[in-house]
């Protein structure tokens, strides 16, 4: 990417400002709710929503652990035709009452421009699955739907394709655009895709949009959703989108990369230590915060010597 010919203009972060890093301006979500700010904000809930119960309980939890955002997908992007396409229509149904019972706001995803219109009625954040990056006209229409989008890295773009991308988004009149980086395709087998490190700290250069890390799906596995959350808070992301299921062997999509609640929390409360250290904030439940953070604790590079700030993990 070159600084003197700018693809992007509305995604770019004004040249003068690239010398002093972050210059991330909050997308304002709800009245309460901002990303892009001190506070690293965490998204948390089923891959797919399978029914009412499971999702107020995955909401219930997730919130109480701290989550500010819950996801969950109403409309499935599947490899397979045969594979569970998602609930649809009843699925925003539901993912409504939750949140009217539970007040956590909701992301979730829309697959086509058909759709924009009623996801919008319901959804807090619009989601754009990877597989749309490029997807125009869905993009366009998103510029025109009022709601802040959750703009998804495609498994095989450059970070300039995912500007340009939220570049199309804001050029038709929306300018809350979060990315999201959730892996790319390489050689590598052993992880379901690889998640771009470089590509936080590259964005954090490029662009003043908010960047949100999906370990979840970057990682394919639940054994590595922790590992990966951890680095990418320590790199500079502004908040984590986390696959989390009541009962993952079960789950209907995406089982094993899915945590169970009490792994949930235990990310949430390791995510807060590195945040701790790298000046930023993650809410807590005040249970979960005791004792204190002890900086000593702390591995190389977090051990940074600086005094314990008290406010920093609040409920
Ligand atoms: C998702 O977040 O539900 C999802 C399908 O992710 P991605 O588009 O990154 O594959
Ligand atoms: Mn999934």
């Amino acid at each position: 990417m070159s600084r003197s010919t700018p693809e992007y203009i509305l995604a770019a972060l004004p040249t003068h400002q690239t010398a002093s890093l972050p210059h991330t301006r909050p997308v304002r979500v709800t009245d309460t709710l901002s990303i892009g700010g001190s506070e690293v904000v965490i998204a948390a809930g089923p891959c797919s929503i399978e029914g009412f119960d499971m999702l107020l309980a995955s909401a219930r939890h997730v919130k109480a652990a701290g989550a500010s955002l819950l996801r969950g997908g109403a409309f499935k992007p599947r490899t397979s035709p045969y594979a569970f396409q998602g609930l649809g229509d009843e699925g925003l149904v539901i993912m409504a009452e939750v949140r009217d019972r539970t007040g956590i706001p909701i992301v979730t995803e829309v697959l086509d421009t058909r759709q924009v219109d009623r996801v919008a009625q319901i959804a807090d954040v619009m989601q754009v699955g990877a597989r749309n990056m490029q997807n125009f006209a869905l993009l366009a229409e998103l510029g025109r739907c009022g709601k802040p989008v959750l703009l998804k890295r495609g498994a095989s773009a450059r970070v300039a394709e995912l500007l340009l991308a939220a570049e199309h988004i804001m050029a038709n009149g929306n300018d809350r655009v979060i990315l999201c980086e959730r892996g790319i395709r390489t050689f590598e087998t052993g992880t379901r895709y690889t998640l771009d490190i470089s590509a936080i700290a590259v964005l954090k250069h490029e662009t003043h949009l908010p960047v949100l890390v999906d370990p979840s799906h970057a990682g394919g596995r639940s054994d590595l959703v922790m590992p990966l959350s951890l680095a990418a808070i320590a790199a500079g992301a502004d908040g984590l989108i986390i696959e989390v299921h009541p009962n993952p062997p079960a789950a209907l999509s995406d089982a094993d990369q899915q945590l169970t609640f009490e792994q949930f929390s235990d990310v949430m409360i390791q995510s807060a230590r590195v945040a701790l250290a790298c000046d930023r904030t993650i809410k807590l439940r005040e249970s979960d915060i005791r004792p204190p953070v002890d900086r000593t604790q702390l591995l190389p590079p977090f051990d940074l010597r600086r005094p314990a700030r008290d406010t920093a993990v609040v409920a």
